[in-house]
């Protein structure tokens, strides 16, 4: 991009600055997470299949938690209904999403890095 590129090497550097004190925010909370469990969890709401029950045309039963997870390429899933296991399922989704985080921090700081890099960088000629 032609306007990051003017950015003055104080407002770059200033830039970079804030998203060290995210990553290292981000990468504190990876680096002791709590207990996880494997596995990507869902809200389900089913029909129970009975005839006379309101759920045949109407609203379903539920929410369940479901946790399913893809071994050998078959996506199993397993009812959970335990709120520890629940908890653990949700700190595994977090910390999932915790880690896309940084990366995307770290890609931006790549990013800034190199115009730094390009903007303090001439050609050779003899
Ligand atoms: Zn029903």
């Amino acid at each position: 991009m032609s306007k990051d590129n003017d950015l003055k090497p104080d407002e770059i550097r200033k830039i970079i600055w804030g998203l060290s004190v995210r990553r290292s925010r981000l990468a504190k909370k990876l680096y002791t997470p709590s207990q996880m469990i494997e596995g990507c969890i869902h809200k389900i709401y089913k029909k129970c299949g009975n005839p006379k029950c309101y759920c045949k045309d109407g609203k379903k039963h539920g929410p369940y938690w479901a946790l399913s997870k893809k071994t050998g390429g078959k996506t199993k899933i397993a009812y959970i209904s335990d709120t520890g296991t629940i908890k653990k399922a949700f700190a595994y989704k977090k910390y999932n999403k915790d880690l896309a985080r940084l990366r995307k921090v770290n890609e931006k700081i790549f990013y800034w890095l190199r115009i730094i890099r390009d903007k303090n960088t001439s050609v050779y000629e003899k």
